[in-house]
């Protein structure tokens, strides 16, 4: 008997034959004898609708944004998620199990108080652990918990990847398995690259940066938690027939297992591409080559919450003058245009320049961090293409090219037969 997580993603609950669908998978590893808590996203499409509400309230009077409050924005986008545990613990009821739901502020989940972008402090796994010893399945609301001020908080975007294995390691579960509309994780996103092939196995820095450079098939943070608990994570499949043999298999079931580098014997030199659309660059022309300026830059921005990611600065010709490049999610540019302008006195430059709709897209591997010559070869790939590369990073795994937005999928697709990536 095992004791297993299970976390369904919102087109695995997207209407109620999907639902029951998912109450199948559940009932598989009921039946045979193990301990289930279920994590539920909301229906796919929901909380889309219900940030989109929020965002198109009444605008402020004399100005064009809309009144804004972080907590009942979490009220609100939360709600996608009760709905979904309150459907499923129905069909397992109905199926003759004995199953109830659980909102985030009922085990509780205590967040901190980052509203719309909260972190999991702590679960109290105590009530379910004792419900699940008696036979009773946990269906609880993923992406939201509770926060210092009493108050709904949700997780971020793709929150309840983070719910599930932070439950998986609160009740100190076996395995979690996170349930997708893909089999596994692949050596890049499938829906843009066929020949994209299914991982057997990826190593937890890995998939790390996979998920940080913008592979949304786990969120950042669950990836994180996973790490340090060292939770057994699958990435799996719901639209298989439940009952097709070896889905039920306890140590190796169908899909991608998350885990240490030393699990994977055979370890490639690059084992994904990842890309992130909607990145902006911003250039500062003529700043003043000295100490302090660029704090003058970033601290500014990064008091007003802007992720700043590549910094590029040119070595000054004359030892007077520079230029600096960076960039920021599209989303930021304009914040970040209005930060700099109100600190051109104090940065000193001469003009700001910024373009939107580029594209990062980033090679990631353990693998190089003993070998020489990848970052070569995708510059050469990318070049027989006549892609032009705006900005370059690099890291001991990975290798990040920002390019322009309409080259994505070509880039993507010349860098992942490049390195040998295409199924044959
Ligand atoms: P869910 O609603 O189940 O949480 P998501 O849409 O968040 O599902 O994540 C699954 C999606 O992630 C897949 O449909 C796929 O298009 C995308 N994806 C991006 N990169 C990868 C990758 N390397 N491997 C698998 N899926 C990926
Ligand atoms: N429903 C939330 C979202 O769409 C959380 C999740 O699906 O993981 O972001
Ligand atoms: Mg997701």
């Amino acid at each position: 008997m095992a004791r297993i997580v299970m976390k369904f993603g919102g087109t695995s609950v997207a209407d109620l034959n999907r639902i029951h669908n998912v109450a199948r998978h559940v009932k598989r590893e009921v039946d045979a004898g193990h301990e289930v808590a279920v994590v539920v996203s909301a229906m796919s499409g929901k909380t889309n609708e219900l940030v989109g509400w929020v965002e198109n309230m009444p605008k402020v009077a004399g100005s064009n944004a809309p009144f804004y409050d972080a907590r009942e924005y979490d009220a609100v986008v939360a709600s996608g998620e009760q709905v979904t545990s309150g459907l499923l613990a129905i069909a397992l009821q109905s199926m003759g199990i004995n199953a109830r739901s659980w909102q985030g502020w009922q085990l509780p989940i205590k967040t901190d108080n980052a509203h719309g972008a909260a972190r999991i402090l702590e679960i109290d796994g105590a009530d379910v652990i004792r419900r699940m010893g008696e036979g009773q399945v946990a269906v609880v609301a993923g992406f939201q918990g509770l926060g210092p001020d009493n108050r709904l908080a949700t997780l971020g975007r793709g929150g309840s990847d983070t719910s599930a294995v932070a439950i998986a390691a609160a009740v100190k579960a076996d395995r979690c398995d996170i349930y997708t509309d893909v089999d596994g994780v692949y050596t890049t996103d499938p829906r843009i690259e066929p020949k994209a092939r299914r991982l057997k196995k990826i190593a937890f820095e890995e998939m790390l940066e996979m998920a940080s450079l913008g592979a949304k098939v786990l969120q950042v943070r669950s990836v994180e938690l996973a790490m340090v608990h060292k939770v057994r994570t699958f990435v799996r499949s719901s639209f298989e027939d439940p009952d097709a043999p070896g889905m039920g298999d306890l140590m190796n079931p169908p899909g991608t297992l998350i885990c240490d580098e030393d699990e994977i014997v055979e370890q490639e030199v690059v084992t994904g591409i990842a890309y992130a659309k909607d990145e902006a660059q911003i250039s500062l022309r003529r700043l003043a080559d000295r100490p302090g300026v660029s704090a003058a830059i970033f601290g500014p921005l990064a008091e007003a919450h802007i992720n700043v990611d590549m910094i590029v600065q040119n070595i000054s010709e004359d030892g007077s003058k520079t230029d600096m490049t960076f960039t920021v999610p599209s989303g930021d540019v304009d914040k970040a245009l209005r930060v700099l302008g109100d600190n051109k006195e104090k940065i000193g430059y001469d003009v700001i320049q910024s373009e939107s709709g580029l594209v990062k897209v980033s090679v990631i591997g353990i693998g190089m961090r003993s070998h020489a010559g990848v970052a070569a070869s995708a510059f050469r790939a990318l070049a027989d293409k006549g892609i032009n590369i705006k900005a370059i990073t690099t890291s001991e795994i990975k290798i990040s090219i920002l390019i322009d937005g309409p080259y994505a999928e070509l880039a993507v697709r010349t860098l992942h037969s490049v390195y040998g990536l295409d199924k044959s």
